[in-house]
């Protein structure tokens, strides 16, 4: 026992040794109020301790000595040094020291899983983020591969468009260059002399009676080769078509009309169907008519109704 105790419990007289008396507090401050205040402060604390020694309040009062422990300095480790002969305060220390190391694992624990949460939650977000980026980027790259081919398929279709329409303008320039058509409107004259071997000689044209005046088309597109007075033993006035039809050149030749029926000039482009003349009974003729001839590129004539039927008019 150290020194100090054996003071404290010689000031006692011996009282609190006595383990018969029990540590009734109460009993003692209450009988022996003198001798209690000549005591220093710091022994009475550690004569209160010695008193309860083995009793049934030990253990609350253990507690608080504890909470001085925790918040008081010099006189209440005076009170430790004199019951540091009980067992029961290390051993209890020890256990605190366990409790609290037991709770700092379990908050430690708890940190260490909230903290594991906390991350699981991060990463979760993270991968959801980077889910939707991903969806959003594909959606993005579906869209854009989308505009791509219906812009393809609008250059397409744009293309081939354009292609048709050039093939069928292509074709109408066709068409139109290789038109052919009646010289005179149908209904408006009657045939009254055909092409061929006839008395007084061989009829180079075919002959449709018409009003003077009947307006008179080009047969076919071409370039106006001679408008003017006759030729080749013709009548005046004559016209002159040279046309290419289907690459083959021939003329047409439009006969008797007066001066005021020539509507054209040489050198002039017409398409077929282009009123170039009247009708009128100009030269050798009987009456109101045109006569008119079709000349292959060799020079010589040919039947021309047969030509016209021939070539679609
Ligand atoms: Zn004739």
């Amino acid at each position: 026992m150290p020194s100090r105790a054996r003071d404290e419990q010689q000031a006692l007289g011996g009282r609190a040794s006595t383990p018969a008396a029990g540590p009734n507090e109460t009993t003692v401050t209450a009988t022996d109020t003198a001798w209690w205040h000549r005591i220093p402060r710091a022994a009475k604390l550690g004569a209160l301790g010695a008193l309860i020694i083995g009793g049934s309040i030990a253990t609350a009062i253990d507690g608080r000595e504890a909470a001085f422990a925790d918040t008081a300095s010099g006189v209440v480790h005076s009170s430790d040094d004199s019951i540091a002969t009980r067992s029961e305060g290390p051993a209890s220390r020890a256990t605190d020291r366990q409790e609290l190391d037991a709770a700092e694992r379990a908050a430690a624990k708890q940190a260490a899983a909230e903290q594991a949460a906390a991350e699981r939650a991060a990463a979760e977000r993270a991968a959801a983020e980077r889910a939707a980026a991903e969806r959003a980027a594909a959606e993005q790259a579906a869209a854009e591969q989308a505009a791509a081919e219906r812009a393809a398929a609008e250059r397409a279709a744009g293309e081939q468009a354009a292609a048709e329409r050039a093939a069928a303008e292509l074709a109408a320039v066709e068409a139109a260059a290789n038109k052919v058509v009646m010289p005179l409107d149908a209904g408006t004259y009657s045939h009254t002399s055909s092409y061929g071997a006839r008395a007084g000689g061989f009829h180079l044209g075919t002959d449709m009676g018409a009003p003077r005046d009947t307006p008179i088309r080009a047969a076919a597109a071409g370039t106006v080769v001679h408008a003017g007075a006759g030729i080749q033993g013709r009548s005046s006035n004559l016209i002159s078509i040279k046309h290419n039809i289907n690459g083959q050149t021939f003329y047409t030749w439009y006969v008797h009309m007066y001066d005021d029926g020539v509507y054209v000039t040489q050198g002039q482009q017409v398409a077929a169907g282009d009123v170039i003349g009247g009708v009128g009974s100009n030269g050798n003729s009987t009456g109101n008519h045109l006569h008119f001839e079709v000349h292959p590129a060799d020079g010589r004539t040919i039947e021309p109704l047969g030509w016209l039927r021939q070539h679609g008019a």
